[in-house]
């Protein structure tokens, strides 16, 4: 089921600094709005921020109108297993499992076979073509086959929302229109929710709507 998230005067301090100022916005279902703005404007602690990963100091963000700052740690843990995924410039996988085992990485605490998890991650392996790279560490995988694979990740607990900071930044231009066209994919045919966070201003034009950062505001 696909989420919408709501920032309500969002605010993050760290010590004098503040890359969050009370940041306010919507995202609905299903749609796909890319983040612009500089760097050190605090797209990424706002990221952070909204998917759950880090609390805000003050405000609040509203994942399908549920309250995250109520959420303790163990709750925001298994909200984020099992209806997030996240992607980013440098890929977060784990260098010492396989393409098929970080694929099927965020499945070891879900309670099921452990071969409907192997079929679920080949699956995803198949679906990103990365069948023949199965067995491969991340370290001898291209860049945009680790991005595929750090995709398939995010996709195999079938999240309602991808939050992704700068997923093309690290890939050259061939490849990083083909990890695009892969997420514009998911929320065209799979209404999956896309938050992007991206320098480029093609890709925001291939969005729904755009939101601009700047010292820490949004508009
Ligand atoms: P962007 O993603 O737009 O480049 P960031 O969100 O990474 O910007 O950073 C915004 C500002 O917040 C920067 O000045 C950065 O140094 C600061 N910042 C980010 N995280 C922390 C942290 N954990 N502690 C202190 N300052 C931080
Ligand atoms: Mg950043």
């Amino acid at each position: 089921m696909n989420k919408s998230i709501e920032a309500i005067k969002l605010c993050k301090r760290f010590g004098a600094i503040e890359p969050v100022k009370q940041v306010n916005f919507t995202i609905n279902r299903g749609e796909f709005v890319t983040l612009l703005g500089p760097s050190g404007s605090g797209k990424s602690t706002l990221l952070s921020l909204v998917a759950g990963l880090d609390h805000a100091t003050d405000g609040q963000v509203l994942l399908d109108g549920q309250d995250l700052s109520r959420f303790s740690e163990d709750e925001l843990a298994l909200l984020r297993r099992d209806h997030i995924g996240f992607v980013f410039q440098s890929f977060h996988l784990i260098p010492t499992l396989s393409a098929l085992e970080n694929i099927a990485f965020p499945l070891y605490p879900v309670k099921m076979a452990v071969r409907k998890k192997r079929d679920r991650a080949r699956e995803l392996l198949a679906q990103f073509d990365l069948s023949d790279r199965s067995d491969h560490l991340p370290s001898r995988l291209s860049g945009g086959e680790r991005q595929r694979v750090a995709i398939a990740r995010a996709l195999v607990n079938r999240p309602g929302i991808i939050f992704c900071d700068e997923p093309t930044g690290n890939l050259d231009s061939t490849t990083g229109k083909e990890i695009l066209d892969l997420l514009l994919k998911l929320n065209t045919d799979k209404k999956v929710t896309l938050f992007m966070v991206t320098h480029d201003t093609n890709i925001a034009k291939l969005s729904h709507r755009s939101l601009y950062m700047k010292d820490g505001e949004v508009s």
